[in-house]
């Protein structure tokens, strides 16, 4: 252990080796593997974990998505949801999905984009106009000049795996407080002081793993913001009766827009990223109505009524990589934020990830071997004054 949270508790007062701020996935898989290394609360305002955007996302595991640093840490979770810990979840975390880009006619150079980011282990490669109508048969054929398949993306369990994270968090003797708003956090001599629903703790760490309200606990706590932008994100659902289940994720090459099949319906999004502040955010209708658009100009399918639409934040700082790491010169206070639109493919490595530099100052060996190191995940890389010209 690398502290103890007990030495400045005032007696009656509650003492933990970890506080974790926010129980949605990213508290949830920490809280899971901090609670090896010590006492551990999770604290959550919300009376359901996962209400954020953890219960709002589109559900993939896209190895092959964002920028270099991402996309590391995508594939480093593949192992973690084929075969994760004993007792974990009764029910597989991924299941087969694939995904179809496709270049519109005139649009073929955007193709190539795609196919270059093609790996040994997760590969892209172009396949016929002919196969893709046969992949997705409500995709319009004269929208289709070009193609390329990723077999590698899979659905996930989102449910399942943030149930496992929470489950396996109080197997562990974990404790969790519901309805708990964290609303004060005072660094102490030793630890600190965190007020949370009428309650006062005291912790040796807080790891704040707040979404997109990170910037708003690192205030509670006197650290300066590092730019967390919310980012709002739609999603809508159109009711079909077609036997679409085993069809791949269809999106075009050089925009944002997707749609993939889920139980009786199709959901689609189109992309949107508005920045918005942090909050319980709702879908506009101009984004359902684009989305429905999009869907209707590209597939045969009948968009005429959206049966059900969501939206929900993906929280990036500038260069789109999560950060995890310590505050520099705010022992104790380590960040658990920015995992944009990757959250859920990096909850079990960037979890394991917080353990690992709270014990030994230093990745997993799985990390650094494949390139990645405590600057890449690290607060102080935005804390750098940028390189004058
Ligand atoms: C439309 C959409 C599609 C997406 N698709 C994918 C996808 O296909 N694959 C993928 O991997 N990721 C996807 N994502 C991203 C993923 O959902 C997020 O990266 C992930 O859920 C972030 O989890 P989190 O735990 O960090 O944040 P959240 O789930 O938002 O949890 C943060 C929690 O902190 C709590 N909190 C905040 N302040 C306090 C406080 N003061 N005290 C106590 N609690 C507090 C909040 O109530 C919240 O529950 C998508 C996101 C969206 C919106």
């Amino acid at each position: 252990m690398v502290a103890s949270g007990s030495r400045d508790a005032k007696p009656g007062m509650k003492n933990y080796d970890f506080v974790v701020v926010g129980a949605g996935i990213s508290g949830a898989s920490a809280a899971f593997y901090l609670a090896d290394l010590g006492t551990v609360l999770l604290l959550e305002t919300e009376a359901v974990p996962g209400y954020h955007s953890t219960g709002r996302s589109a559900a993939l595991f896209t190895p092959n998505f964002g920028p270099p640093v991402v996309r590391k840490l995508n594939v480093a979770g593949h192992d973690f949801f084929v075969s994760p810990p004993d007792g974990f979840s009764d029910r597989p975390l991924l299941t087969p999905r694939q995904s179809l880009t496709i270049a519109r006619p005139g649009e073929e150079e955007n193709l190539a984009a795609v196919l270059a980011s093609s790996t040994a282990q997760h590969p892209i490669f172009e396949i016929t106009p002919e196969e893709a109508c046969r992949l997705t048969p409500i995709v319009r054929r004269d929208v289709i000049a070009a193609a390329a398949l990723e077999p590698g993306v899979t659905d996930m369990d989102v449910a399942a795996i943030h149930q496992g994270f929470l489950g396996g968090f109080r197997k562990k003797g974990g404790v969790i407080h519901i309805s708990a708003h964290v609303s004060g956090l005072y660094r102490e001599s030793q630890g600190w002081r965190v007020e949370a629903g009428g309650e006062t703790f005291h912790a040796g760490f807080i790891i704040n793993a707040a979404g997109a309200w990170g910037d708003h606990v690192a205030g509670l706590a006197g650290i300066a913001p590092i730019g967390l932008v919310a980012k709002r994100r739609t999603m809508i659902g159109i009711e079909t009766s077609l036997p679409l289940a085993e069809t791949p994720l269809v999106e075009f090459a050089g925009e944002e827009a997707y749609f993939k099949p889920d139980t009786g319906r199709i959901l689609a999004s189109p992309g949107d990223e508005t920045p918005v502040p942090p909050q319980d955010v709702q879908p506009e209708e101009w984004d359902i109505a684009v989305a429905a658009d999009w869907l209707q100009r590209h597939t045969t399918l009948d968009v005429r009524r959206v049966a059900n639409s969501w939206a929900g934040l993906r929280t990036f700082v500038s260069d789109h990589a999560p950060v995890v790491g310590e505050e520099p010169g705010h022992p104790g206070f380590f960040w658990l934020v920015g995992q944009g639109g990757y959250g859920i493919m990096h909850s079990p490595t960037l979890g394991r990830a917080t353990a690992a530099l709270i014990e030994t100052g230093d990745l997993p060996p799985d990390l650094l071997v494949i390139g990645l190191g405590v600057d890449d995940l690290g607060p102080a890389r935005l804390r750098r004054a940028p390189a004058q010209p």
